[in-house]
């Protein structure tokens, strides 16, 4: 089943009056891509993950398709645990969720909520929880300490929702994210997320998830940090092509090495000097027949040719696991290029290592690898802020 269309106005989502009245107190004029993207789908029934940055109204886009799924149960029995859970990472993240959830839940449908977050009064926490609350927002910690001293239970709960996901893994509260997702009932609808989608993330969505649509906004995300990786920057474009004859024999000895040129006229040139000194290699650019690119693929996969140079149009969706090195000999048109040509290495957990040489001229591209290089935890070379900041 493909996921429904985006919309463009609040009318499409079919919410009700109470509701179309408060988003229109609040001033919204119409939905944030992410809202336009994630409700309907979430309105469907579907698992999502939501990856987009910070700011984008990624609240609202969980909590009112929320809101319409609470008001459809049967309302609590005392005893009864919540509907709807939503997992932050943090306590003030929390009350944050929390106001929103008191705006639109509390005030326009008199829903009863609590926030149980570590640093405040655990029995109050506690007496709201046994009152009966309909919708937890809780931190992982807290909840399970909850949940330990009977205050509540999962078994109602049916709607989901793991915010900020990426912190919370970052925070070190997988394990508990983990332990109370299992005890959730598994025909449950579950959404994720997220400001990144690292592999780590991908992990948990697989286990918490059930054929999620995805949304994806804006950048890919960040790099993998499993792609070590490394810049040079060399005064001329000859240079780059001495440090490559200099290195490749020892990066061919770990693995099969991808190198991108950015032209098709360059990627020739390159191909001819590898060959010149003896390497055996490979070629694809889009303007070579589709059967000798297959073939020339086919070779490498195998790993009769170890060393494949490549556009990237001929490179896209490469999936070769027995790439070990990533080298861009040119920089990638854009950071998201940048991203995707690195992600041909380092996948499935395996290690990978990334080199992109520079001169001078790369100028205008240097901070955008500055910022992928920090996101992916990886080192900034000295030289590299120079030319980023010159
Ligand atoms: P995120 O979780 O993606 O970081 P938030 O949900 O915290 O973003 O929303 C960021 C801000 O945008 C909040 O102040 C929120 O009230 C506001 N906001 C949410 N949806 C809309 C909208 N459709 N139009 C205008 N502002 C919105
Ligand atoms: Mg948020």
């Amino acid at each position: 089943v493909s996921p429904p269309r985006p919309v463009a106005s609040f009318a499409h989502f079919n919410f009700d009056e109470l509701l179309m009245n408060a988003i229109r107190k609040s001033e919204f004029t119409q939905p944030t891509p992410i809202q336009a993207q994630a409700i309907p789908a979430i309105l469907q029934g579907r698992d999502v993950i939501g990856v987009a940055k910070t700011g984008s109204g990624k609240t609202a886009a969980y909590l009112w398709p929320l809101l319409m799924h609470v008001l459809d149960q049967p309302r609590l029995k005392p005893g009864d645990g919540p509907i709807g859970l939503i997992l932050a990472p943090t306590r003030e993240l929390a009350q944050q969720i929390f106001t929103e959830v008191r705006r639109f839940g509390t005030k326009v449908y008199n829903l009863s909520c609590a926030c149980v977050a570590g640093g405040s009064n655990k029995y109050e926490q506690g007496q709201a929880l046994k009152e009966g609350a309909e919708i937890v927002v809780a931190t992982p910690g807290r909840m399970i300490d909850m949940i330990k001293s009977k205050a509540t239970d999962l078994r109602r709960v049916t709607f989901l929702v793991l915010d900020e996901a990426d912190r919370m893994l970052d925070l070190g509260f997988e394990p508990q994210v983990r332990s109370i997702s299992n005890h959730i009932r598994p025909d449950r609808q579950t959404l994720l997320f997220s400001a990144t989608f690292k592999k780590k993330i991908e992990r948990l969505a697989r286990d918490a998830l059930l054929d999620p649509v995805r949304i994806v906004q804006g950048e890919l995300g960040e790099a993998n940090e499993d792609v070590t990786q490394f810049v040079k920057i060399v005064a001329t474009p000859e240079e780059k092509m001495s440090w490559l004859l200099q290195n490749i024999v020892s990066f061919a000895s770990s693995g099969s090495v991808l190198i991108f040129v950015t032209k098709k006229a360059n990627s020739e040139d390159v191909a001819n000097r590898l060959r010149l000194a003896d390497h055996k290699i490979g070629l694809i650019h889009g303007d070579l027949h589709q059967t000798e690119r297959d073939k020339v693929l086919h070779q490498f996969k195998k790993k009769e040719v170890p060393i494949l140079v490549a556009t990237d149009v001929a490179a896209r969706g490469l999936d070769i696991p027995s790439i070990r090195t990533v080298i861009n000999f040119d920089v990638a048109r854009d950071i998201d290029t940048h991203t995707h040509r690195i992600g041909r290495t380092g996948r499935a957990g395996e290690a990978g290592i990334a080199y992109t040489l520079m001169t001078e001229k790369d100028k205008e591209f240097a901070p955008h690898l500055v910022r992928n290089l920090e996101g992916a935890n990886q080192h900034v070379p000295e030289k590299l802020m120079t030319l980023a900041s010159g």
